[in-house]
């Protein structure tokens, strides 16, 4: 009779060890007054691996030889290692007779078609456990990210498989993308464009949900981060800069926010707001032939009347579009108007990434430090709160500082009118919302002669 124990990786602590599983043996070898000829053991070893067990091969070459009639082993798991092993197995101990006991288990006649069966359930079972342990590479996987090392998947578009090597023109193509969601075109434009130029994506066509599944993804901004959250700073060279694309999702959040179900969007809706109360405008009314802007916010009282001191908005919405489009062709066509747009908005960007990326590790040793005992819960949870407000107005700095390229196709032309016009609505209400608040006074009742000072505009 051989005994054979394995230990296989633990990384839980919840293995059974081998001189446990040998004791075991033992004690069952003892009752069915069996005598031990050889123990052989394999240690540390994946159960899905691919190195050869020492062990388990001699334990083969012992049967083959006819040295034991019996093999004792812990279970079943112990002795298969993957489903080639376990067949191995079966078919040495079927040719020479040979007895599979277990500590935990009844007994496998490997030379009766029972004894077979049996064996086969317990492959399957086997490689259940196997499954499992993708648990323990889950783990690996968060943390190789807080180490900032790529964890092998997909290759990802703009970079080699490794992850980390840059593909040149695949980065082109992703900056180039980053500049066209900052200059507001839209999704499936570029889509397209990728397409045309051949490059692959996950699937077989860029479609708009892929393209912006890339372009949300921190990597490109060197950024590592682990189920949907930001750990900090990556090992692989950043395509954009971080500020580049906290604008673009700043543009992906604000484009889910500003559609309405009716589909047509007008230049101010979602944008203006009332006059009254400071809610945001809808679009109302025929919307092609007479369309109107109306408060959103609009409520009765509890008495269930309107309340007479507040007047909501109410008013006809093409002289209004009219007006706001002559005032930012004015400002964008004025001499200093690049100096005021970009230079004095531009924030110090070097500077900030610098404090978010310090934010973060804070962040992070604060869980270190409660681990450790250093810090009550109470006192992590007001620390990580603290952090997080200020980690959030940092990122939201950032995504302003690049947002501010939305404005360079037109303070760069020479023609701001016509490049306006150009632009399409979804463009303008990016503009719009990037320079100024509008807010949309009533233009009080029998007024139909429209005043430009009812419409206020303020300077972000
Ligand atoms: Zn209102």
């Amino acid at each position: 009779m051989i005994i054979y124990t394995r230990q296989s990786m633990d990384r839980t602590g919840e293995e059974l060890g081998v001189t446990r599983q040998r004791e075991d043996a033992e004690q069952l070898a003892k009752l069915r007054g069996w005598t031990a000829v050889r123990t052989l053991t394999d240690n540390d070893r994946s159960a899905a691996g691919r190195k050869p067990r020492e062990g388990f091969e001699a334990l083969l070459q012992a049967l083959e030889r006819g040295e034991a009639q019996a093999v004792i082993a812990w279970d079943w798991t112990r002795l298969e290692r993957n489903r080639r092993d376990g067949l191995r197995l079966i078919e040495t101990c079927q040719k020479h007779g040979v007895t599979l006991a277990f500590v935990r288990g009844a007994d496998i006649d490997l030379s009766t078609p029972a004894g077979r069966l049996v064996a086969d359930v317990l492959s399957g079972v086997a490689r259940h456990e196997i499954d499992q342990k993708s648990d323990r590479q889950r783990r690996a996987m968060l943390q190789a990210a807080q180490d900032g090392r790529w964890v092998s998947g997909r290759k990802p578009f703009g970079y080699q498989p490794d992850g980390v090597t840059i593909v040149p023109e695949e980065a082109d193509a992703v900056r180039w993308g980053f500049d066209s969601v900052l200059s507001g075109v839209p999704l499936a434009e570029i889509a397209r464009e990728w397409n045309a130029r051949g490059f692959s994506g996950q699937s077989r066509e860029w479609k708009w949900g892929s393209v912006r599944h890339v372009l949300a993804n921190p990597r490109y901004a060197g950024l590592r981060a682990h189920s949907g959250e930001i750990v900090g700073r990556a090992v692989w060279p950043a395509v954009v800069s971080e500020e580049t694309w906290r604008a673009a999702q700043d543009i992906f959040e604000k484009r889910a926010a500003m559609t309405t179900p009716r589909g047509a969007r007008r230049l101010l809706t979602a944008i203006g707001r009332c006059g009254g109360c400071d809610a945001t405008v809808h679009a109302g009314g025929a919307f092609s032939t007479y369309p109107m802007y109306r408060c959103g916010g609009y409520t009765k009282s509890p008495g269930g009347k309107a309340d007479p001191s507040v007047r909501h908005v109410h008013r006809k919405a093409l002289p209004i579009e009219d007006f706001v489009s002559r005032v930012v062709i004015e400002r964008l066509s004025q001499p200093d108007a690049a100096e005021l747009l970009i230079d004095r908005k531009r924030p110090d960007t070097g500077a900030l990434r610098a404090e978010a990326v310090a934010l973060r590790e804070r962040l992070e040793n604060l869980a270190i430090d409660y681990a450790d005992g250093t810090l009550t819960k109470s006192q992590m949870r007001t620390a990580n709160e603290r952090l997080t407000m200020k980690l959030n107005v940092i990122e939201s700095q950032l995504a302003d500082a690049g947002r501010v390229d939305v404005l360079g196709p037109l303070v760069k032309a020479d023609d701001v009118a016509a490049v306006w016009e150009t632009l399409g609505t979804a463009r303008q209400r990016l503009v719009i919302d990037t320079l100024m608040i509008v807010r949309l006074d009533s233009p009080g009742r029998g007024v139909s002669v429209f005043r430009p000072e009812t419409v206020r505009i303020e300077w972000k």
